[in-house]
C-alpha cells in the first residue's frame, strides 16, 4: 500500500457568488497498508475527502501526496468503488472487470489472471459471464470490488461500498473483503455510514463534522486480526 499525505486540504465547489466551501482544510497522514474509515453526517465532505484523494477532483488548495508524490495521471495507484456499482449493462462481469484496464494498455493477459485470482477471491466463481443484471446486488458489488484491484492499484478508496445491500450480504463481503486485505494489505480509505462496520474493519477512525467538512476526532482501534 501507498501512504497518503494531505496538508490543509480544501475544496470550494463553484465559483464566484455560487461558491461553496465544502471541505477543510483538513490533514491526512495515512500510513502504508493501513485502513482507515471516514465517518460523519451526510454533507460533512466524506466524498469530497475521497474524491481528492482520487485525484478525480482538483483541490482548491493544500497539497496531497501519495508515496510521496503528486498524483499524476493516469491514476494508476487509484482503485474506486462506489455504493452504485457503475457496471456495465451489456457486458459481462469478466468484461466489466477488465475493459477500463485494457483501454488503459495493460496487458491482457496479465489482467486476465489478476481478474480470475479476485472472482476466487471474491465468492465471484462461475459469475465471470454472467450480465450485471444476472446477478445480485451483492454480486454486483463484489464485481466493481473487483474492477476497482484489478490493476493492482497501492491503494483503494471505497464510498459505502455496502451502502445498498442487506445486512447479511453486507457481513459475507466484509469478511472476504477483509481476507483480502489482510493478504494485499492494500491502503484504504472507507466511507460508511455503519459505526461498528467501520470499528470492525478500521485501523482508525476519522470523526468529520459538517460546515465547513473538517476531521474532529481520530480514533485508533487495536483489532485482534485474523491471520489469512
Ligand atoms: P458527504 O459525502 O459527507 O455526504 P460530500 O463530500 O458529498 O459529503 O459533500 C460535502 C458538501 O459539498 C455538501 O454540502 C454537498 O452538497 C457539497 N457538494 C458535493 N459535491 C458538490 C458539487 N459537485 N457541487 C457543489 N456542491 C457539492
Ligand atoms: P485517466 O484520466 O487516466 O483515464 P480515470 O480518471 O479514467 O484516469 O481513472 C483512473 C482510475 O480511477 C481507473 O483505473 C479506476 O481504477 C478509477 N476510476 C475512475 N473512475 C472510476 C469509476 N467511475 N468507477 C470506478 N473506478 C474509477
Amino acid at each position: 500500500g501507498a501512504s497518503i499525505t494531505a496538508q490543509a486540504i480544501t475544496k470550494t465547489y463553484g465559483e464566484g457568488p455560487a461558491a461553496f466551501h465544502a471541505l477543510g482544510p483538513i490533514d491526512l497522514d495515512i500510513k502504508p497498508g493501513e485502513f482507515v474509515s471516514l465517518i460523519g453526517p451526510s454533507g460533512c465532505g466524506k466524498s469530497t475527502t475521497l474524491l481528492l484523494a482520487s485525484g478525480l477532483e482538483p483541490l482548491s488548495s493544500g497539497t496531497l501526496e501519495v508515496d510521496g508524490k503528486p498524483l499524476t495521471r493516469p491514476l494508476s495507484e487509484v482503485g474506486i468503488v462506489f455504493q452504485d456499482h457503475l457496471l456495465l449493462d451489456f457486458r459481462t462481469a469478466l468484461d466489466n472487470v477488465m475493459l477500463q484496464q485494457e483501454i488503459r494498455g495493460l496487458d491482457k493477459a496479465v489482467i486476465r489472471e489478476r481478474a480470475d485470482m479476485l472472482f476466487d477471491r471474491l465468492g465471484l466463481k462461475g459469475a465471470q459471464k454472467k450480465y450485471p443484471r444476472q446477478l445480485s446486488g451483492g454480486m454486483r458489488q463484489r464485481v466493481s470490488i473487483a474492477r476497482a484491484l484489478v490493476h493492482d492499484p497501492s491503494m483503494l478508496l471505497m464510498d459505502e461500498p455496502f451502502g445498498a445491500l442487506d445486512a447479511i450480504t453486507r457481513t459475507q463481503i466484509r469478511h472476504d473483503l477483509e481476507m483480502l486485505w489482510l493478504e494485499t494489505r492494500k491502503t484504504v480509505l472507507f466511507i460508511t455510514h455503519s459505526i461498528e462496520e467501520a470499528v470492525g474493519l478500521s485501523d482508525r477512525v476519522l470523526v468529520m463534522s459538517t460546515s465547513p467538512g473538517r476531521i474532529i476526532e481520530e480514533i485508533k482501534i487495536d483489532l485482534p486480526r485474523p491471520r489469512p
